[in-house]
């Protein structure tokens, strides 16, 4: 009997892709195995040891980074240019690892008034299993990777279903950086077989990036064999809009913050909520911004906009934005799905978007902005918790001080970002509230989410 295999579909020109035979069960059990058998030795390496391995890492991507590029816009449809800055994104996040892990996990003293030597050490926790996601198909994995292996643990991927290439790509990138063989495994497993690895008795751990549903799922597994878990869910990223602000500074962040990644981020903006007296000048100045996301081939220089990662995927986010135009929102750019074969969706703009209506409601994937109107500075905080998700959110504002307090006190998010929009950085802790999960990435945070924080008292 032939192996199951994975059939990728071009994005771009909705033409038949490579194909890649899935792994058995078993076989992704033998790789939970043998990462579990590779980290006890790796566990006792020193931080210079695993920094040169994770800091060559990072010169291997730089040097492939058109290919590694070429390969995301082949499978998911990424703009090239859009690879290369992802690429070069997870070369600077394992410079940043390799050089401060040691650092973030150093030996804390407790000091005891004299009772007794005491301090924390962070110790490796062992194999983590880690879920991602397509959209940032090397990001996802070499944000969570670079500081887990510098913390002494060990990994196994399960990537998403439509980018095998990548998950493969990232497994040879970390052996040719000399990672030892078997550390860090990636298996091409239904996601319908993850409760079973996540049993596994040599995985001590689980990351996933991704949906709401997948998450409950991976938690709820988890929570059955008394698992750790960090969760990076979605998120309906809101920004208020102030009377204070100039509309086309705000729109030229609203947009940003909106198309990255052709829309699909989990924290792209996705709900810009304006206070009344700036609501007609502030639609016109996003639309102007919007316009400026202009579709085109994904492998030419200077695309803005590329196709979405799948044709479903796309009919996904028109069925919302139809639904919410039934529903009373008003389109103002884009909202047409063009006649031509792949998973093209044009920049698309729904204002008087309101309760009830999915763009209000509802997470949305792709390249639509929703402007909701608030009566005043406290309706539109109101607004914008009034979510299941807390990941990002932004203030725009004329006032520092006034955004400063907003964001630190009002807002229900793991991120409130004044000004600028919402991005990931190795320095600063990434993670939301509510249904966009718990745990945090990057920083000191982040590394310390898969270690063992042990107390060591000495008498
Ligand atoms: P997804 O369907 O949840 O897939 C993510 C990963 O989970 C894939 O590897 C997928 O495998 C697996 N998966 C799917 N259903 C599962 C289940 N029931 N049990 C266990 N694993 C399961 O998410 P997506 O549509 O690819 O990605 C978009 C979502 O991810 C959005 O909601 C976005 O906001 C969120 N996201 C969050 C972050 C963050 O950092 N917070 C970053 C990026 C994306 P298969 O592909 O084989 O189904």
């Amino acid at each position: 009997e032939r192996a199951p295999v994975a059939q990728l579909i071009n994005p771009a020109t909705g033409g038949k892709g490579k194909c890649y035979p899935l792994t058995s069960l078993d076989e992704a059990l033998k790789a939970t195995e043998r990462a579990h058998a590779v980290q006890r030795d790796w566990r006792k390496a020193s931080f210079a040891d695993r920094s040169a391995v994770v800091g060559k890492v990072a010169g291997l991507l730089r040097k492939r980074a058109d290919d590694y590029a070429a390969l995301m816009t082949e499978e998911m449809g990424k703009t090239l240019t859009d690879g290369r800055a992802e690429i070069e994104k997870c070369a600077a996040h394992c410079d940043w690892f390799a050089g401060h892990a040691e650092g973030y996990l150093a030996d804390q003293p407790i000091d005891l008034d004299g009772a007794g030597e005491a301090f924390v050490a962070f110790n490796p926790f062992g194999v983590v299993l880690a879920v991602m996601p397509w959209n940032f198909p090397f990001w996802q994995v070499i944000r969570f990777a670079a500081p887990a292996l510098m913390a002494g643990n060990g990994a196994v991927l399960k990537h998403a279903s439509n980018v095998p290439g990548c998950a493969l790509a990232i497994e040879q990138l970390l052996r040719d950086a000399g990672l030892p063989e078997g550390l860090f495994g990636s298996v091409l497993l239904p996601s319908g077989d993850i409760a079973k690895l996540i049993e596994s008795p040599h995985i001590a751990a689980v990351t996933l990036t991704g949906s709401v549903g997948a998450g409950k799922s991976v938690a709820a597994a988890a929570g059955g064999v008394l698992k750790k878990c960090v969760l990076e869910l979605g998120g309906s990223d809101a920004y208020l809009i102030l009377d204070d602000a100039d509309p086309a500074a705000a729109a030229k962040v609203a947009a940003t913050a909106r198309m990255v990644n052709g829309g699909q981020s989990c924290i792209a903006g996705k709900r810009f909520i304006v206070v009344e007296s700036l609501k007609q000048k502030f639609e016109a100045a996003l639309v102007e911004a919007m316009r400026g996301y202009a579709m085109g081939d994904p492998s030419e220089e200077g695309t803005k906009l590329g196709p979405m990662q799948s044709v479903a995927a796309r009919d996904e986010v028109h069925e919302q934005v139809e639904a919410s135009i039934a529903k009373g929102a008003r389109l103002l750019l884009g909202g047409e799905v063009p006649d031509k074969a792949g998973a093209w969706y044009p920049a698309t703009v729904l204002t008087d978007v309101a309760p009830g209506q999915p763009a209000h409601d509802e997470e949305i994937f792709g390249p639509v902005a929703a402007i909701i109107t608030a009566k005043d500075e406290a309706d539109a905080i109101r607004i914008a918790n009034d979510s299941d998700f807390g990941l990002g959110s932004g203030v725009l504002t004329g006032d520092p001080d006034r955004g400063r307090r907003i964001a630190r006190d009002e807002l229900d998010a793991g991120m409130s970002f004044v000004n600028e929009n919402v991005r990931s950085d190795p320095r600063m802790p990434f993670g939301g509230v509510k249904h966009s999960g718990y745990g945090r990435e990057c920083a000191d945070y982040g590394i310390r989410e898969f270690v063992n924080i042990k107390t060591v008292l000495v008498k």
